[in-house]
């Protein structure tokens, strides 16, 4: 939506918030992506992995954005011996998700409650691994509370890897709809393929996801559900163009 502004985000407001930490001597977590890793060569994604990033694509304010705030956090760290953590969240969903940001949980599961088509984004065939919010938030919990030895980057994410056309299924069944799967044009330098080491967060964070794909699923679909519950908020997605 906002390229320029997205690269601005990742990279202003990393050297903003550095510069408070060292002014006040906070410790700071980055929420880094696994979207450093690109459209990944090496499967799955562990953190020595350089990762495989288009430097000039519509997707590399993101990506590029993030990467700079990584280096920006490591150079403090070198420099101003700044206490850093550093995480790289793999895709995660849940409760009070924006209803229309695009992302793919998200979309799936409105399309599916509103009898929309479900918009699969190339043959579908293209994979993620999910993990659910709370424990994600176990996992930014413990990654604080490590020593300060323990700088990341560490993956975080759930390492069950899921296509998308496997995700339009379990939605459609979860909500009990008619909805049917179309076929939409993908996104330029859309990942093939992610799935996190996840080796390092247990051995540092003595963490792994514990929420299956369909109990999330459930959670979110019954939120969405309360949330469509509003006639203004549905009207509004009905509206909508699919994304
Ligand atoms: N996707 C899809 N339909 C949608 C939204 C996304 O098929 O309505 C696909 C998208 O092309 C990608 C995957 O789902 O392959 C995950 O997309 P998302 O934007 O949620 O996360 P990211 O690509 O950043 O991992």
């Amino acid at each position: 939506h906002d390229p320029v502004q997205t690269t601005k985000t990742s990279v202003h407001g990393a050297i903003n918030m550095l510069g408070l930490a060292k002014r006040v001597g906070a410790k700071i977590l980055q929420a880094s992506t696994s979207e450093v890793y690109g459209d990944p060569q090496v499967h799955p994604q562990g953190e020595d992995y350089w990762g495989h990033v288009n430097p000039i694509g519509p997707r590399s304010c993101y990506d590029e954005g993030k990467r700079c705030a990584e280096t920006l956090f490591f150079d403090y760290w070198r420099q101003n011996k700044l206490r850093i953590k550093v995480v790289r969240i793999f895709n995660t969903y849940g409760p009070r998700m924006h209803p229309n940001d695009g992302r793919v949980v998200s979309n799936f599961i409105v399309q599916a409650l509103l009898g929309k088509d479900i918009t699969v984004y190339g043959d579908g065939t293209q994979t993620r691994a999910f993990c659910y919010v709370d424990d994600m938030i176990d996992a930014l919990a413990r990654m604080m509370a490590t020593g300060d030895e323990v700088t990341g980057p560490v993956n975080v994410g759930d390492p069950t890897e899921f296509s998308m056309l496997d995700l339009a299924g379990l939605v459609v069944d979860l909500v009990g709809a008619r909805s049917k799967i179309v076929r939409k044009t993908p996104p330029t330098d859309d990942p093939r393929q992610r799935r996190p080491d996840i080796a390092l967060a247990q051995k540092h964070l003595a963490w792994a996801p514990r929420t299956p794909l369909k109990e999330g699923l459930t959670r979110t679909v019954a939120y969405f559900d309360k949330l469509l519950a509003d006639a203004a908020v549905r009207d509004a997605l009905i509206n909508e163009p699919s994304a």
